[in-house]
């Protein structure tokens, strides 16, 4: 068996390589595009509630700029790393061009875990932290958004910290903020707004039907919850669903809305009534039709892929599968929808955001979602038309795509000086 690739940007360099060779791309190019522009590393003190200071470290990494300003999320995770962060800028550059929006890639972190933080203490990490990246961050250079455990409010400290060293208001410094200062109808469920359309489009194209498709999410955090309500709503029986404390499980259907309103007032998913517990791992392998992945990394790898029963992985996550569960996956005829296409619904509406910023002038929610669907869908088609036509699967096709545009915008630019 090959060695399985757990480092995240290993995995995305392998990836880019597959595809720069199919493209054959030159050497000068593929060594551009291996490697991020920038990076920062942020270390910093936070005074917390018992007065003691503590240090922590940060990151913002941009991989590729010559598609328009970098743009990328914020993560707090005790998990985060510069490997980590590379890794996700480098998807989000080639996540961008698969769904034409022009947009580089670039990425934040975090290096804590936010649960152990009170509100105040996380307050004042974001604006140090917003303070540190401030010599790469701004509207026209790089407009972060929210990740893993950041969420609007920290968004708004963010804007809020830039917008007073700069002595006015910036709200298109950052997207994915509250709706009172400039955020956008419809970011919230963007994301998983474009799971449900490519979902669709995916049923469709493999002959099954919503009503007769059982889904498991593994996740129930922004992206997995709001997939899993718009996945029911699509239709769809959704069967399994978990959080970092485990999964919940049962094969007649779970009430996804009574499933968010007990996880909202018991703080988890753990003992959700009419269902039995299962591990994570476990869930990853249960019988169903859609496993969507919406938690984080390396959850599909050489050592569960053979037993995955999913017909279709939708990506909600990035970079959940590993280049060897990738493989043994597309052997076994089981579809992947990856992650720069499937989750690219939420940096779609954060252009819209960054947009609407820019011009003072914003939107209807139905705006919002009717031109979300109309990019989801064509990018979902394209991808799909050049996997057939490169006789390849939809990872490959989907970086067939993004890795031209990107090389072909870095080729027209040419070599500065
Ligand atoms: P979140 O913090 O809102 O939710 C994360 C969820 O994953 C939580 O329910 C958490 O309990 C669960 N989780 C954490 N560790 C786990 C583990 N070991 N096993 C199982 N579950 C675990 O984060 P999010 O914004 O929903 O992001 C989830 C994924 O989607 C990430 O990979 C992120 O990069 C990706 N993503 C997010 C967005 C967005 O707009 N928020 C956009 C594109 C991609």
């Amino acid at each position: 068996m090959a060695i399985d690739i757990l480092n995240p940007y290993e995995m995305a360099v392998a990836q880019f390589d597959e595809a720069a060779e199919r493209l054959g791309l030159s050497q000068a190019m593929r060594a551009i595009l291996r490697k991020p522009k920038r990076e920062l590393i942020v270390n910093f003190p936070v005074r917390m509630d018992n007065g003691d200071v503590e240090m922590f470290t940060g990151y913002r990494v941009q991989h590729n700029i010559n598609r328009g300003p970098a743009k990328g999320g914020i993560r707090f995770s005790p998990e985060v790393s510069l490997d980590e962060v590379r890794a996700l800028a480098m998807w989000m550059t080639w996540k961008c061009a698969v769904v034409g929006i022009p947009f580089g890639g670039a990425k934040g972190g975090v290096l804590c875990d936010p649960h152990t933080l009170s509100r105040a203490e996380l307050e004042r990490l974001s604006r140090r932290y917003a303070t540190e990246i401030s010599i790469l961050i701004g509207p026209n250079s790089d407009i972060p958004a929210p990740d893993m455990n950041t969420n609007p409010q920290i968004m708004a400290w963010m804007m809020d910290t830039f917008s007073m060293h700069q002595g006015y208001s910036v709200p298109a410094v950052i997207t994915g903020k509250p709706l009172a200062i400039g955020g956008s109808e419809g970011r919230l469920e963007a994301t998983a707004r474009g799971i449900q359309y490519v979902t669709r489009e995916a049923l469709h194209d493999h002959g099954m039907k919503p009503e007769d498709s059982t889904v498991v999410v593994q996740g129930f955090g922004n992206v997995g919850s709001i997939s899993a309500r718009l996945l029911h709503e699509l239709g769809c029986t959704v069967i399994a669903l978990s959080d970092i404390s485990g999964g919940v499980y049962n094969p007649d259907g779970i009430d996804v809305h009574h499933a968010l309103r007990y996880s909202k007032e018991h703080g988890s998913l753990k003992g959700l009534p009419n269902t039995e517990h299962v591990t994570n791992a476990e869930l990853l392998t249960l019988p169903c039709d859609v496993l969507v992945p919406a938690a984080l990394e390396n959850q599909l790898t050489g050592r569960n892929a053979t037993q995955v029963k999913a017909r279709l992985i939708i990506e909600a996550a990035n970079g959940p599968t590993t280049p060897e569960a990738d493989r043994i996956l597309n052997n076994r005829g089981i579809v992947v929808v990856p992650d720069i296409l499937a989750n690219a619904g939420g940096v779609t509406v954060s252009y819209f955001e960054w947009v609407q910023d820019l011009q003072r002038f914003f939107w209807a929610e139905h705006e919002i979602n009717d031109r979300l669907e109309t990019i989801m869908t064509r990018a979902y088609r394209s991808v799909r038309e050049k996997a057939l036509q490169q006789e390849t699967n939809l990872r490959m096709g989907a970086y067939l795509l993004a890795v031209a545009r990107v090389a072909e915008a870095t080729e027209i630019r040419g070599v500065y000086p």
